[in-house]
């Protein structure tokens, strides 16, 4: 891994297009250790401006609490109230934050000076840490949970936190408390058992797809040439942009309609 630290000129970025319902969306780090082959990030500018592939560096924004401090100072001045996606092109609680404690800082900053609303998006166990802190905010904390079979996960992202300790997690972060969701997504082969096993930590679940998730309908994710992961093992069956619909029917027989949300909706700041 190539770490580096760097001191960043601007935290907030206001935000557009799929996160339109946000003031704004907040990376603390750039690029993401956990390297998901899926990651539609490696196809945007952050991914494509970088030498180096996608997954073996990170850029630590060493200032961001202060910048946090500074801006959203600022933005109070032009907005009547501040939601806050975090994040949309890295994952907050990748492993150096073990050490560096980027995001642990930018959330003591936001006790300080709470945004209206904070989305917090994570693959992580880690997330655990910050408990304390997360009670202190208005956030949602939505857990990636794309299949329950550890052999598919393994498949599509090796680097990525196991299934059972993300599961735990999000557990123990709805037990604290905290509004909590399991974002399925993208979705990737799963057992039969996968609704109701998520039924046992969360109740409120997000599916998205590449299809309506990637940003170009699908094509991204063509280029990135993911669908020959499914040919080669022959799971074909699976890369279907009506395949979302067979995990709603099934999760419907665990959770109200109201709190299954597909793609965008799920990750836009909740009415309630
Ligand atoms: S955790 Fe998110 S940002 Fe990081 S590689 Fe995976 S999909 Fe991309």
């Amino acid at each position: 891994m190539n770490i580096v630290e760097k001191h960043t000129k601007q935290l907030l970025t206001p935000a557009s297009g799929f996160l339109e319902g946000y003031t704004f969306s907040l990376n603390p780090y750039s690029g993401c250790a956990f390297a998901c082959s899926y990651c539609y990030v490696r196809k945007s500018p952050v991914g494509l401006f970088r030498k180096e592939d996608w997954g073996t560096w990170v850029d630590i924004k060493a200032n961001a609490a202060d910048r946090y401090q500074a801006e959203i100072k600022k933005a109070r001045k032009k907005y009547p109230s501040i939601s806050i996606f975090m994040s949309s092109s890295t994952d907050p609680y990748q492993p150096v934050e073990y050490k560096n404690e980027i995001t642990k800082s930018i959330l003591e900053a936001m006790v300080k000076e709470p945004p209206d609303f904070l989305f917090l998006q994570t693959r992580s166990p880690l997330v655990t840490r910050d408990i304390e802190l997360l009670k202190q905010l208005n956030v949602l904390v939505s857990m990636t949970v794309e299949t329950d079979r550890e052999d598919i996960r393994k498949l599509f992202s090796p680097s990525a936190p196991p299934i059972s300790a993300r599961l735990k997690a999000i557990d123990q972060i709805g037990k604290s408390g905290i509004k909590t969701q399991v974002a399925i997504a993208p979705l990737l082969p799963s057992t039969n058992s996968f609704s109701e096993l998520l039924s046992k930590v969360v109740n409120r679940i997000t599916v998205d797809d590449y299809f309506q998730g990637d940003g170009s309908e699908g094509k991204r994710t063509k280029t990135m040439g993911i669908y020959k992961i499914y040919e080669k093992m022959n799971l074909q069956e699976w890369y279907n942009r009506e395949k979302y619909k067979q995990l709603v029917v099934a999760l419907q027989r665990y959770f109200p309609n109201e709190a299954i949300f597909i793609s965008k909706e799920g990750f836009l700041p909740p009415v309630n």
